[in-house]
């Protein structure tokens, strides 16, 4: 099934030449799920050739403008497209009150149903659980309540082995691919490990985006696949990313590190790094498998193998 993410845009609060403020996509399997929506995400959302009917969620992390100002616009659009299908909208409380206002004094009526569900940054608390995805919270730490995300895929059935299929009647193999062992009619127990092989291992992406270093959240981040790690600044700018409440690229590679994780995604360059070159040769220094985020590039998240 696919499972990957496209980053929209890659910039922090002030616009830059060539960059756009935060919002990603994930597709699982087809479905999508927004991550932030900053200003002009539509437009960034119409460039990658994205059917806006197939957003199922909207997650906000906080209400800094260049996580949310996008939102209204892509909104107003789904509802003059004629969009009939419902939209779960994910975010900090007061975000339903942003967003009510603007309809109201609009007097826009929304032709689709819009469930707000409020999050609240506590790392481990559940946002959603759907046919496709369990998603979970991070508390970040930002100088307002902001969440961050880990959203996995669920387990696949276990695939039942060829060469023993002659010994499954097909009635049973649902249960089988559920796990469980085969009784014979002579009451012997087939085990299941004799009968299917192990399905691949359910993958992982986190978002944490924005943050200052967060080392408590290494327990809830341990071993994911893709996680994506604000960089707003270089070492050379700690000061100016403590009293910002954001990471250094360093930081954000010492995170993936401790985490394990399979690949580091970086994000949220300053404007005043022309290139984010620099921040990337800052973190492969401690994580190797790190990567740049760009306007509109896909990652795809890749399962690994314990070990590898
Ligand atoms: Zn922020």
């Amino acid at each position: 099934m696919r499972f990957d993410v496209t980053t929209l845009g890659t910039g922090a609060a002030l616009p830059a030449r060539g960059r756009y403020p935060t919002a990603q996509l994930l597709n699982v399997g087809e479905e999508l799920y927004l991550i932030d929506c900053g200003e002009g995400t539509q437009e960034r959302l119409r460039q990658a050739g994205v059917n806006f009917n197939r957003i199922r969620r909207i997650f906000i992390s906080h209400l800094h403008g260049d996580h949310y100002l996008g939102l209204m616009g892509l909104l107003s659009s789904m509802h003059l497209q004629g969009r009939t299908r419902e939209v779960h909208l994910h975010g900090p409380a007061d975000l339903r009150e942003v967003v009510h206002l603007q309809l109201r004094v609009s007097q826009t009526y929304l032709r689709f149903a819009l469930h707000f569900e409020a999050v609240e940054p506590r790392s481990g608390d559940l946002v959603w659980r759907d046919d496709r995805t369990t998603a979970h919270a991070l508390a970040l730490r930002h100088r307002i309540p902001c969440t961050g995300l880990v959203v996995r895929e669920h387990e696949q059935p276990r695939p039942l082995r060829k060469d023993k299929l002659a010994l499954v009647p097909p009635y049973r193999r649902s249960a089988l691919k559920a796990g469980e062992d085969l009784v014979l009619e002579d009451g012997t127990v087939v085990p299941n490990a004799e009968l299917t092989h192990e399905p691949p291992r359910p993958r992982s992406y986190a978002y944490c985006s924005d943050t200052a270093h967060a080392p408590e959240l290494v327990p809830f981040l341990q071993g994911v696949d893709l996680l994506y790690h604000e960089a707003t600044f270089t070492e050379q700018l700690r000061a100016r990313a403590k009293e910002t409440m954001h990471s250094t690229a360093r930081e954000a590679a010492v995170m993936a590190r401790e985490a394990a994780v399979g690949t580091l995604l970086l994000g949220h360059f300053s404007s005043r790094y022309k290139s984010a070159d620099v921040l990337l040769r800052e973190a492969v220094e401690v994580f190797p498998r790190t990567l740049l985020s760009s306007e509109g590039a896909t990652f795809p998240v890749l399962a690994r193998y314990p070990g590898a």
